[in-house]
């Protein structure tokens, strides 16, 4: 059996980005309490049994947390769990919020990745999307994790800003790659319901880029990237070498369990999935009396599986595995669906390899579209 991960939420930000619907408040005041309690949550879930290869530590802004916090937090997951001696253990930082001493500590007790969110190198779009950070902060952030030791490096870029023109986003890929990172995620800003962003969008505020300036920012990084060295392994991921591909993310992408710690970390155990509770408040009172502080438990049916594994097999550059498809499932997934694997090869958006079933990087621009296409016909 693949060994499973941990996902820990750091619920709080220094200040919230319009474009951002991950849950998280701007109360750094609850932190200490906060931490408690995700101890206490680790106590209640402790699976010594199982071994774990991955910690990822998300948010919200861990980087908000002091080393303290952090060496207290990997200290309990440490006894209560079984963590492989060589695990990817992940912090994601925000450039506003690092310090050369705080990397150093958080790399001396054991983090041996980092996730930085430069969104971009460019002044004018940290100010549209919100961040705490000028780009300066940024190139300082992946200087700092270097010096304090870090090899595995990643970066975040958001593209297909309003107005923004190709140039301004070569200049972001450029920067990035000149910055030799081990890691890039390259996220197509969208505007989610629910946000400042989507609200601004809905008044009229701005326009979103046109769908064809997207493809075009898309299919753009995807080539420049692959040139400078980066296989593009997920959508929106690429790695300097298959070594330095995200081994927590790719759990989530291949039906591998994880658990997940603090307010609305979700967890898996296939096939049930549950999300804890969305609030800070609440979190901490059932930890308090002793809770686990689940808010949502869904148990997918057989039908849900399917859909998952094809949806999550065409984000990813490894694509559909027939014969694992048909270990799991017991379908042979390129006779049910040859009349549309026929069609869209016919397109250059699917072609088959090794086995495989996999997007073109024109197809991968329209994953959304032929996933469903997939999934209607079930
Ligand atoms: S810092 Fe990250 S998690 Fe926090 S609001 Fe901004 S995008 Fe969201």
């Amino acid at each position: 059996m693949d060994p499973a991960g941990i996902y820990i939420h750091i619920p709080f930000c220094v200040r919230k980005c319009p474009y951002c619907d991950f849950y998280s408040v701007s109360d750094l005041a609850t932190i200490p309490v906060f931490v408690d309690a995700l101890i206490a949550e680790m106590t209640l879930r402790r699976q010594p049994e199982k071994v774990f290869d991955s910690i990822y530590i998300g948010g919200g802004t861990p980087t908000v947390l002091d080393q303290e916090q952090v060496c207290r937090i990997l200290e309990a997951a440490g006894r209560e769990f079984a963590i492989d001696p060589g695990a990817e253990i992940t912090i994601e930082a925000n450039p506003g919020t690092v310090s050369n001493a705080r990397l150093r500590a958080f790399r001396s007790a054991g983090i041996n990745r980092i996730n930085i969110g430069v969104q971009s190198f460019d002044d004018a779009n940290l100010e549209f999307l919100g961040r705490i950070h000028t780009a300066e902060d940024a190139k300082n952030a992946l200087h700092m994790a270097e010096d304090a030791g870090f090899d595995n490096i990643g970066l975040d870029l958001i593209y297909a800003l309003p107005d923004q023109t190709r140039r301004n986003w070569q200049k972001d890929l450029e920067t990035a790659v000149d910055c030799a990172p081990a890691h890039i995620s390259a996220y197509m800003l969208t505007c989610e319901p629910g946000t400042p962003l989507d609200s601004d969008r809905i008044a009229g505020r701005f326009k979103p880029a046109h769908d064809s300036r997207q493809a075009e920012f898309f299919m753009h990084a995807r080539d420049f990237l692959r040139r400078h060295g980066y296989e593009h392994y997920e959508i929106s991921n690429f790695a300097r070498s298959a070594r330095y591909r995200s081994r927590h993310n790719s759990k989530y992408w291949n039906n591998i369990p994880y658990v997940g710690f603090g307010p609305a970390a979700h967890s898996y155990a296939p096939p049930v999935r549950s999300m804890n509770v969305r609030s800070v408040a609440e979190y901490v009172e059932k930890i308090r009396e002793g809770r686990l502080p689940v808010g949502e438990t869904e148990k997918l049916n057989w039908q849900q599986l399917m859909i998952e594994a094809i949806y999550l097999g065409l984000r990813q550059a490894v694509g559909i595995d027939c014969a694992a498809f048909a270990n799991r499932f017991g379908v042979d997934f390129k006779q049910m669906f040859s009349d549309l694997i026929g069609r869209f090869t016919a397109k250059g958006y699917l072609m088959e390899h090794d086995g495989r079933i996999v997007l073109t990087g024109r197809g991968m621009l329209m994953q959304e579209s032929i996933a469903e296409a997939f999934i209607e016909t079930l």
